[in-house]
């Protein structure tokens, strides 16, 4: 080792990597890459996979398309180049004693400057033809004589991921030697935990991660990720709690209980009687804003389970405290909506309601514009010394700008909560004092999910939907279906009801049939007259979005020709149709989404899923929806079929990454870490 001596004073694991014998700068470069800078990176570089080389395969037993790890000598290689010298393809071929083996790359001809006759071969991969036995692009390792054989054979071998120029064997071998170097060094994180061991049955930190390089069963792999997993998702939950806490001895609560004064009358002119789940929230809401902390609090419920009253009843506790509240929500189309409700619900208490809205981008292209418009805007109109009455502010992104600035925020409330990033829920609350705030969402977050990206954030769920809902339809048909589909949606339309369209893009319609509402939408009017036909995306002015929007509210515009832009929040009970092309290109969880904007009247409603032909795969997913409309159920399938990322949106910033543990899999260890980091936070730590 040629440790330079300031690297002596920092922790063992955290020394750069350079810090081992053998790693000079280009191959430092080259792990770089693969982000291991630190001894303690390369302990925790995750194996992709692992070679059972205990036994190998006898080539004359392989089968065709069944993954297997071979080994042989080559017999004979060299490169065949065609089409004029500008498609090549390299042969290997290996024989075991029982067979030969054909191994082939295409258009990688520096190939063959790996191998020579006579090599000793390792191959892993899914023979494709069985006359000859050929293998394509197999992994393959060269067997070369040393006292380091015993790290590559004769056991579990981890396969690591690697960046070009990195050769597989040296890798292992710089684990192996840095582990026998430092493994005694990798430290218990919690001590005081007694995470090992015990009723756990977890191995130590340094056990595991022996255990994840060269495991001695395939259960030691499983083992060692939970463990590793454990102690990521015990620190996240320590960063949650330790924020909470902050929070709390920091912020004092606004008194935002009211006295009823709005509310009675506000339900008693609202038509309906609140749920006994809605009903049930508004408590919990309410003794937040008693209580000593400024509330923080998800509200999750189901689309069309009635988020909206929930959070009008919120507002009006905080507005008869005599403080001001915002609510943001992420499309225009939403906040006008919204605008619309909330004037005709408290307009008649006297409650000044405003809107906030600026023309923005929708994440389809175009360039974000800051022009801000404000209906009714005065929010500033503060007389000196008098306190303005309270208002609510309803907006979009804009309220998130430095002119809307209210004094005495009370409560911030912010719909859609699953459109906007961690660090925007920040930004709004920070605009008041500590002010009170509820988020809601009507993406079903599976816990997991809920449990990391919330997890300071206190839970309230809206478990069940108003009655008197017509039931909801929901099949899969291919594209070549369309003319039946159509004219199933013409007879709807003839019985008076509406119909939403989606489509993946605006302007431009991509390969492979994927269609754009514009271009649908000249065609679209010819089949579907006499009714009349909207078009809402997120490239028109705002205007003429509300334009469209009040039209298809007013049933004179009955198909309403849209992008995504309308998978959240809009409420037209008429609309008892959603139609969706290219569903295949949605998310499950997403078209879910789509999908509650029908079945909100008495009618039946139905939604059909249009997906191209070809794919058959995408079609298999579809069928979920046609299987069930609850929402966890869908977004849990949806997590494990896409991954958070696809839940959440390419917004949700603040999503940690993980390296074991698994959002998909790993509830159980998550709600653990959560105890055991109360406990640490607590000083308690005996495990129950
Ligand atoms: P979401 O939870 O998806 O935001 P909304 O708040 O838009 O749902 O509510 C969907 C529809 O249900 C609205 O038209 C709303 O007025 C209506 N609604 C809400 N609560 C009730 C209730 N308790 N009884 C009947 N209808 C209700
Ligand atoms: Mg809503």
């Amino acid at each position: 080792m040629t440790a330079a001596a300031p690297n002596q004073s920092i922790l063992p694991l955290a020394r750069p990597i350079t810090t081992l014998s053998g790693v000079g700068p280009e191959r430092a470069g080259l792990l770089a890459r693969l982000e291991i800078r630190t001894i303690e990176d390369l302990l925790l570089h995750r194996p992709r996979r692992y070679e059972d080389r205990r036994q190998f395969r006898p080539i004359a037993q392989l089968q065709l398309d069944e993954p297997a790890t071979t080994r042989g000598t080559v017999v004979a290689l060299g490169v065949k180049w065609y089409q004029k010298h500008t498609k090549s393809v390299f042969e290997l071929i290996l024989d075991d004693g029982s067979a030969r083996l054909h191994c082939r790359w295409w258009n990688l001809p520096f190939m063959e400057k790996y191998f020579a006759v006579g090599d000793e071969v390792i191959a892993f991969g899914k023979p494709v033809a069985l006359k000859p036995r050929t293998m394509d692009h197999p992994e393959t390792e060269v067997v070369e004589d040393g006292e380091e054989n015993f790290i590559h054979f004769n056991r579990l071998t981890p396969i690591y991921p690697l960046t070009e120029g990195l050769p597989q064997r040296w890798l292992r071998s710089l684990v192996w030697r840095t582990l026998a170097r430092f493994e005694e060094q990798v430290p218990e994180p919690w001590p005081e935990l007694h995470l090992a061991g015990g009723t756990l049955n977890l191995p130590t930190r340094a056990q595991a991660v022996r255990m994840l390089h060269f495991p001695e069963t395939v259960a030691d792999t499983e083992a060692a990720r939970r463990r590793l997993a454990l102690d990521e998702f015990i620190e996240l939950q320590r960063q949650i709690q330790q924020r909470r806490q902050n929070f709390e001895t920091r912020a004092r609560a606004l008194p935002c209980r009211g006295d009823n004064h709005h509310i009675k009358p506000f339900l008693a002119q609202l038509g309906f009687k609140l749920t006994e789940a809605q009903t049930k929230v508004l408590r919990e809401l309410r003794q937040d804003l008693s209580g000593p902390h400024p509330m923080r609090r998800l509200l999750q419920g189901d689309v069309g389970s009635g988020k909206t009253v929930v959070a009008a009843c919120c507002a009006l506790m905080a507005l008869e405290s005599g403080y001001h509240v915002a609510l943001m929500a992420p499309t225009e189309v939403l906040a006008e909506q919204h605008f619309g409700n909330f004037t005709n619900w408290l307009g008649p208490l006297g409650i000044a309601v405003e809107l906030q809205t600026g023309s923005r981008k929708t994440g389809e292209g175009g360039s974000p514009k800051s022009k801000v418009q404000s209906l009714k805007s005065n929010v500033q109109r503060q007389e000196s010394g008098t306190r303005q009455s309270p208002t609510l502010t309803i907006g979009t992104h804009a309220l998130l700008e430095a002119g809307f600035a209210p004094e005495h925020l009370g409560l911030v409330i912010i719909d859609e909560q699953h459109k906007f990033g961690v660090a925007q829920r920040e930004q709004l609350v920070r605009k008041g004092h500590y002010p009170h705030l509820l988020v809601m969402t009507a993406t079903p977050i599976p816990r997991t999910l809920g449990l990391t990206l919330y997890g300071e954030l206190d839970v309230s769920v809206i478990d069940e939907l108003p009655p008197g809902r017509g039931r909801i339809k929901t099949f899969v048909r291919t594209a070549d279906k369309l003319p039946q589909v159509w004219a199933f949606v013409r007879d709807r339309l003839a019985e008076g009801r509406q119909v939403y369209v989606v489509y993946p893009r605006v302007e431009e319609a991509g390969p492979n049939g994927v269609k754009a509402v514009t271009k649908e939408f000249e065609t679209l009017q010819q089949t579907l007259a006499p009714f009349r036909v909207g078009l809402l995306h997120g490239r028109l002015r705002p205007k003429e979005k509300e334009e469209v929007m009040a039209a298809f509210r007013a049933r004179e515009v009955r198909a309403l020709l849209a992008t995504s832009l309308i998978e959240v929040g809009v409420d037209v009970p008429n609309a008892t149709i959603m139609l969706i092309e290219n569903a295949e290109l949605f998310g499950l969880a997403q078209l879910h989404q789509l999908r509650g904007r029908i079945g909100r009247g008495a009618h039946d409603s139905y939604c059909v899923l249009v997906a191209a032909a070809r794919s058959k795969e995408a079609r298999t997913r579809l069928q979920v929806l046609e299987e069930t409309t609850d929402g966890f159920h869908i977004a849990e399938a949806d997590l494990k079929l896409r991954g958070p990322g696809e839940l959440l949106g390419q917004q949700q910033s603040g999503m940690p990454r993980f390296r074991f543990g698994d959002l998909a899999a790993d509830l159980e260890l998550i709600q653990q870490a959560r105890h055991l980091a109360v406990r640490l936070q607590s000083g308690a730590t005996t495990i129950p």
